[in-house]
C-alpha cells in the first residue's frame, strides 16, 4: 500500500479522496492555487503545497508542477480526481516515467478512449452498439451526404469533446453550415482540435451509464447503471440508480456491453461507459435494434460515483487506490448486487432563472443537511468564497432509500434543510424537478429541463469562459430573463436563491 498520496485536484473530490487515503493509512498531500489558499481541501491534508496562481492552466492543469510537488513531498502515487488532468494520457504517462503510480487506468487506455471518433470505431469492432453516424468527414458536402444518409435530426459533435462542448443539434439541411462552423470554432478553442463527427440525434433519449471496475490481473466487472438524464447544457444535475427504465434483461445486456467495451481497451481501475438509451426501442428483441448505444467512456472516477457506492456497498475510491497498488478486486460479477435506491443532486452556485449562469460570492450562511441515509460530499464551509475560477459545484447531496419513492422523499426533505446564503443556488429548482410528475414517473429525458424551461443555451458556458482566458464575468452579456410566469416550474419564485 502507498505511504503517501498526492491529490491533483481541489474541492469536494479532493476531500473525498483524502478521506479514503486516510482510512487506508496513507498520508495525503494537497495542492492549491492562489484562490484556494484558505480552502478546506488544503487544510484537511497532512501537507499542502502551493502550485500557482488561480487560473487552472497555471495550477491544477500544470503537469510539471504537480509532478515536482509529488517528488518533493516524497509521495508514491497521484490521484487525479475528475476533470483537470484526470483524462490526460500524457499526464498519466509522465507520472509513470517519474516512478510514481497514477491512480487510474493505463495511459494507453486513456488514449484509446479519449477521442470520440476513434473510440467509436474501436467499439464497433468490439461489437458494442454505437449511434449510427460517420467519423473522419472533411468537407461540408461530405457532412451533408452523411446527414442525409443518417436522416435528420443529426448531432454534430467534437471528436475531442467533453463537458458538453462542441455539440450542435441539426434539424434540417439549412442549419448544417452554421452548426459545423460554430462546433468547429468551439472545439478548436476548448480542445485545440476541430475534428467533428456526425451521428443520429436521438430525441427523448435517456443517458444511462454503467460503472465498470477492473484490477491489474485481468478481472473486470460492472457495478450496474446510473440514470443521468436530468441535464442542462448536456451536463448532469440529478443522477439516480437503479434507472427506472431498465428491466433485468436490459440491465444484463447493457452491463455485458459495458464490460466488453472496457475489455477492448484492456481497462483497469474505475471507469464509466456512457450509453444513450432510446426508450422508443425499449423492446429491442422486437425492433431488432439494441435501443442503447455507446456514447463515450470516461476513463476516471465519475462525479456521481457515490450513488453506486450506496447501492453496491463498495467504496470505489478505496478500491481505486487498492487496485492501483496491485491488489486484486475480490468480487465476481455474480457476487455483486444492487440494493435499494440512491439519488444524487448536484448543488450548484448558479441561477436557473438566468440560463443556469454561475453565481459567485461569499457563503454567508451555509448549513448542510444531516440524518439517516444522507451523505454530503462538499468542499465548502460558511465564510468560504465561491470563485469564478472553478466549477461552481457547492456540494453533492446523496440520499439512500429502500425504494425510489422513499429516496425522492428523503431528498426533498434534505434539500429543504440545505441552507446556502450569499450565492444563488439551484436548490429550489431541484425541488421543482423532484416533485414534477415527469420525474416521479421516470420520464425525464436529457432535453427535458431545457424544454420545460423554454431555455436556450445562449449563455456562454462556464467552461467557455475559462477557455476564453477568464474575461471578467461582469463584462459578459447575460441573456435576457427567461422567466415564464405561467410555467408550473418556479425557480424564480425565490430570485435571490434565499430559502425560507
Ligand atoms: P461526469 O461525466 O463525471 O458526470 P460532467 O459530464 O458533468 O462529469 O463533466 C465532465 C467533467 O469535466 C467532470 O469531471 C467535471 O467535473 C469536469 N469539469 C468541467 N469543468 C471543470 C472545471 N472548471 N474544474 C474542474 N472540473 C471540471
Ligand atoms: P461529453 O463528452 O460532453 O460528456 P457525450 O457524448 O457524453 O459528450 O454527450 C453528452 C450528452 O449529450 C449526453 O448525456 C446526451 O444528453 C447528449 N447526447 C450525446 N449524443 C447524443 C445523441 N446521439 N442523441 C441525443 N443526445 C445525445
Ligand atoms: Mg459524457
Amino acid at each position: 500500500m502507498f505511504k503517501k498520496i498526492l491529490i491533483a485536484n481541489r474541492g469536494e473530490i479532493a476531500i473525498r479522496i483524502m478521506r479514503a487515503c486516510k482510512e487506508l493509512g496513507a498520508k495525503t498531500v494537497a495542492v492549491y492555487s492562489d484562490a484556494d489558499k484558505n480552502s478546506m481541501h488544503a487544510q484537511l491534508a497532512d501537507e499542502a503545497i502551493h502550485i500557482g496562481d488561480s487560473s487552472p492552466k497555471q495550477s491544477y492543469l500544470n503537469a510539471d508542477v504537480l509532478i515536482q510537488a509529488a517528488l518533493a513531498s516524497q509521495a508514491d502515487a497521484i490521484h487525479p480526481g475528475y476533470g483537470f488532468l484526470s483524462e490526460n494520457a500524457s499526464f498519466a504517462g509522465t507520472v509513470d516515467s517519474a516512478h510514481l503510480t497514477f491512480i487510474g487506468p493505463s495511459a494507453d487506455s486513456i488514449r484509446a478512449m479519449g477521442d470520440k471518433a476513434e473510440s467509436k470505431i474501436r467499439m464497433k469492432k468490439a461489437g458494442v452498439p454505437t449511434v449510427p453516424g460517420f467519423e473522419g468527414l472533411e468537407s461540408e458536402s461530405d457532412f451533408k451526404k452523411a446527414a442525409e444518409e443518417i436522416g435528420y435530426p443529426v448531432l454534430v459533435k467534437a471528436a475531442a469533446g467533453g463537458g458538453g462542448k462542441g455539440m450542435r443539434v441539426v434539424n434540417q439541411p439549412e442549419e448544417l453550415h452554421e452548426a459545423i462552423e460554430s462546433a468547429r470554432g468551439e472545439a478548436s478553442n476548448a480542445f485545440g482540435d476541430d475534428r467533428l463527427l456526425v451521428e443520429k440525434y436521438i430525441p427523448n433519449a435517456h443517458h444511462i451509464e454503467f460503472q465498470v471496475f477492473g484490477d491489474q490481473h485481468g478481472h473486470l466487472v460492472h457495478l450496474f447503471e446510473r440514470e443521468c438524464s436530468t441535464q442542462r447544457r448536456y451536463q448532469k444535475i440529478i443522477e439516480e440508480t437503479p434507472s427506472p427504465l431498465l428491466t433485468p434483461e436490459l440491465r444484463k445486456q447493457m452491463g455485458e456491453a459495458a464490460v466488453n467495451a472496457a475489455r477492448a481497451v484492456n481497462y483497469y481501475n474505475a471507469g464509466t461507459i456512457e450509453f444513450i438509451f432510446d426508450p422508443s426501442l425499449s423492446t429491442p428483441a422486437l425492433s431488432g435494434d439494441e435501443g442503447f448505444y455507446f456514447l463515450e467512456m470516461n476513463t476516471r472516477l465519475q462525479v456521481e460515483h457515490p450513488i453506486t457506492e450506496l447501492t453496491t456497498g463498495l467504496d470505489l475510491v478505496q478500491w481505486q487506490i487498492r487496485v492501483a497498488a496491485g491488489e486484486r478486486f475480490p468480487y465476481s460479477q455474480e457476487q455483486l448486487t444492487q440494493r435499494g435506491h440512491a439519488i444524487e443532486c448536484r448543488v450548484y452556485a448558479e441561477d436557473p432563472a438566468n440560463g443556469f449562469f454561475p453565481s459567485t460570492g461569499k457563503l454567508l450562511q451555509y448549513i448542510e443537511p444531516r440524518g439517516p441515509g444522507i451523505r454530503v460530499d462538499s468542499g465548502f464551509r460558511a465564510g468560504d468564497e465561491v470563485s469564478h475560477f472553478y466549477d461552481p459545484l457547492l456540494a453533492k447531496l446523496i440520499v439512500f432509500g429502500e425504494s425510489r419513492e422513499t429516496a425522492i422523499q428523503k431528498m426533498q426533505a434534505a434539500l429543504r434543510e440545505f441552507v446556502a446564503h450569499g450565492v444563488t443556488t439551484n436548490i429550489d429548482f431541484m425541488q421543482d424537478v423532484l416533485s414534477h410528475e415527469d420525474f416521479t414517473s421516470g420520464k425525464v429525458s436529457t432535453k427535458w429541463v431545457e424544454n420545460k424551461f423554454n431555455w436556450k443555451p445562449s449563455t456562454p458556458t462556464f467552461e467557455s469562459l475559462i477557455a476564453a482566458s477568464l474575461a471578467d464575468l461582469t463584462i459578459v452579456n447575460r441573456p435576457s430573463s427567461i422567466v415564464n410566469e405561467h410555467d408550473p416550474f418556479s425557480p424564480w419564485k425565490n430570485p435571490n436563491g434565499f430559502r425560507n
